[in-house]
């Protein structure tokens, strides 16, 4: 099991920064998944884990040693991509023992490594079919027995879901996870997907613009997160620019109380967050933290519904149990209350616009 640590990772194409010095630790036997928007530079990250890309700076260590001057076929890493770049002309079997053919394994051992990773990924009778044979899920099985023929030291997936329709996908989240989970081995997936980042990792890196923007469970980057970027990758987020005061946070003409001041000092722009689903919808004024506003929008989504509302410090998002809320309807005049405790301040949304 090994721990991989990136020491100011850093990747210039010419003049363009794709990395930003990444100072990152993977742990042993954990899930991490690489998120954020197209061109952030996740892939570039990965391609330099992986060996595929040399970094213009930095160290990567496995278990203290720095293989950054490793070529990739040095380092014992599988890897899955988007494409699966399987081989169409050899069978199944064949394709997951190729990087055992090529390390000179013989016949036998291959063959019989291939039928334990087949049966792994429940394609044990699939063996002698052609890739042309196969569905999309059962290709990415194919792609994940294949990466861990070698017994990889760190598993490295590349927006291993995108080819898959949208039920495939939630399902293969799951199945990759709980294989994951069974063989503890490191790994590192990349995704532009916030809810599969959700589902499968034990921890999340947020990127954009080459930068590390924040690393925590998901459940710290969804009701933490460190900015207003992370905030609104990763779910619906209401966000209000305000100042701080000695008591709370003043938004035009009303001040709220806040739990946490997240070491801001008074007079301090701000942006107040909130989710949704700590939003109150009232028809009377509540006594603190509240905001008048008019209804815009109302989205039924079985289990909750999504009302937008105008009000004097901009649209909020709520959502509420739809039951309790069927007579909402667009135009009615309604009061939006943000309790106190499910507030949290960040950084001013133009001081991160560098
Ligand atoms: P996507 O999800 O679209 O693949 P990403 O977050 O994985 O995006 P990267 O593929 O790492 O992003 O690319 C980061 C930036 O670096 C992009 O602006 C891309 O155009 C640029 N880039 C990547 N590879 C090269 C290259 N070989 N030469 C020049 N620029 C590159």
């Amino acid at each position: 099991m090994s721990d991989l640590v990136l020491e100011n990772l850093r990747k210039e194409f010419g003049s363009f920064v794709a990395v930003e010095g990444a100072n990152l630790t993977f742990e042993a036997g954990k899930l991490t998944a690489l998120l954020g928007p197209s061109g952030c530079g996740k892939t570039t990250l990965l391609r330099m884990i992986a060996g595929l890309e040399s970094p213009t700076s930095g160290r990567i260590l496995l278990n203290g040693k720095d293989i950054a001057p490793l070529p990739a076929e040095k380092r014992k890493f599988g890897m899955v991509f988007q494409s699966f770049a399987l081989f169409p002309h050899l069978n199944v079997a064949r394709n997951v023992s190729y990087s055992l053919r090529i390390a000179g394994v013989d016949a036998a051992t291959r063959r019989a490594r291939a039928q334990e990773l087949l049966e792994l990924v429940q394609l044990g009778d699939k063996g002698q079919n052609r890739i042309g044979e196969l569905s999309g899920g059962q290709r990415q099985r194919v792609a994940i027995a294949r990466a861990l023929a070698q017994e990889p030291e760190i598993f490295l997936l590349d927006e291993p879901m995108s080819a898959l329709d949208a039920k495939l996908r939630n399902d293969m989240q799951m199945e990759l996870r709980l294989l994951q989970q069974r063989l503890g081995i490191t790994t590192i997936v990349v995704t532009h997907d916030q809810r599969e980042a959700m589902t499968m990792a034990d921890r999340i890196v947020v990127m954009s613009h080459g930068r590390v923007e924040q690393v925590g469970t998901p459940q710290e980057i969804y009701h933490r997160p460190a900015n207003a970027f992370v905030a609104s990758f990763i779910g619906n987020a209401n966000l209000l620019q305000g100042q701080t005061t000695a008591r709370g946070v003043r938004l035009g003409d009303t001040e709220f109380a806040v739990a946490d001041h997240g070491g801001f000092g008074a007079g301090q722009p701000v942006t107040l967050f909130c989710r949704p689903e700590a939003v109150r919808l009232l028809d009377r004024a509540p006594a603190a933290n509240g905001l008048p506003g008019t209804v815009t929008f109302v989205r039924d989504e079985g289990v909750a519904r999504e009302v937008h509302l105008d009000t004097p410090a901009g649209r909020i998002t709520a959502e509420i149990p739809g039951s309790f809320h069927e007579t909402v309807r667009i135009g009615d005049r309604l009061h939006a209350e943000f309790p106190a405790d499910t507030l949290h301040l960040l950084p001013a949304i133009e001081s991160k616009a560098a």
